[in-house]
């Protein structure tokens, strides 16, 4: 791409949102479009690109073509259509390409990656690490799968959205990647959340604790950059839903059984999570996963160490 090519970018949500804004800041001519119309006109009225009446719509004549969804079904419905509208598959130009950003399954990317292939539509999975704040600032860990020259066509892309780029391996390991990695941060942040319960019981103030493992080895992202800021708070607003990782924790367990390797903590992990999401509201964020443990163990988190009893 050694001009600036157009970009169609689909799902402006807790991510998208400030992803295509950055893209459009750095002056990619874009066309965009969301499920809901309120968030598309917010867009358009911020950043001033053209809106798209559909996903096909913001797809055509465009070389690179964005998802950033909720999952990889949300991604195959748009690209190849349902029985109530064309998909953007049907509008994409040989040679151009899909790159899929969102945390979708990594055995169905490789499906789609086969059927896109048919009509001579490359397909990149580069999904993103780091989260609301990183995807303002430009700065996600960007985890490329697909072929090398391909990947390489996306780079302009990845130089406006992020601070490290990795290219994992073939078409489908980026996804691969993601959903294992947010299976450790997840179990880093339920693992934490035990501990400190159990040094609240025994009468340690959590934020004392929490300083404690950040300059121990026990400490990990959900320690140094998730208790303090959403937990502790109270604040619970990290921007990644509950529904989310839970969908991803699905991925990497579901990817441990398809590929035949025991992965019994991960297992469990993701028992936890859903159970936790079974207690708490709709629309909860992931790091109100610790008010699941909290009511177990009857004590909370909070900076003073009030009891819930
Ligand atoms: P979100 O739910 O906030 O946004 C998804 C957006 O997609 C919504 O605006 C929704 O209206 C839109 N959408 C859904 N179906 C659509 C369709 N058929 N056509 C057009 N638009 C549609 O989710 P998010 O937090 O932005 O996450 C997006 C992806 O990125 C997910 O796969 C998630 O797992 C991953 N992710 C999220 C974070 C985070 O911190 N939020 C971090 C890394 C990766």
């Amino acid at each position: 791409m050694e001009t600036a090519p157009r970009i169609g970018f689909v799902g402006l949500g807790n991510m998208g949102f400030p992803m295509a804004g950055r893209l459009a800041e750095a002056g990619f001519a874009m066309s965009v479009n969301d499920l809901s119309p309120e968030v598309q006109q917010r867009f358009v009225e911020k950043h001033g690109a053209s809106s798209a009446g559909s996903p096909a719509a913001a797809a055509r004549n465009c070389e690179l073509v964005i998802t950033m969804l909720p999952d990889g079904k949300a991604v195959q419905r748009v690209v190849l259509g349902d029985n109530r509208e064309a998909g953007m598959a049907e509008v994409m130009a040989p040679g151009s390409i899909l790159l899929d950003m969102s945390s979708s399954a990594p055995l169905g990317t490789v499906q789609l990656g086969e059927a896109l292939k048919e009509r001579g539509i490359h397909l990149v999975d580069a999904p993103v690490s780091g989260g609301v704040p990183k995807a303002k600032d430009g700065t996600l860990a960007i985890i490329a799968g697909g072929d090398s020259a391909v990947v390489q066509r996306c780079r302009p892309v990845f130089d406006v959205l992020g601070g490290r780029i990795f290219h994992s391996g073939p078409l489908g390991s980026g996804h691969a990647v993601k959903a294992l990695n947010n299976m450790l941060s997840a179990a880093g942040l339920i693992a934490a959340a035990e501990v400190l319960l159990v040094g609240r019981r025994f009468g340690v103030e959590p934020t004392v604790m929490n300083d404690i493992l950040n300059a121990s080895t026990g400490r990990n992202n959900s320690t140094e950059n998730k208790m303090e800021r959403y937990v502790f708070s109270r604040s619970f607003s990290s921007g990644f839903s509950l529904d989310l990782m839970v969908k991803d924790l699905t991925t990497a367990a579901d990817l441990s059984r398809e590929l035949g390797v025991p992965a019994v903590l991960s297992q469990t992990c993701r028992e936890l999570w859903a159970a936790a999401r079974a207690s708490l509201t709709k629309g909860a964020d992931h790091t109100d996963v610790v008010r699941f443990f909290e009511q177990l163990a009857g004590v909370r988190l909070e900076k003073r160490g009030v009891d819930d009893e």
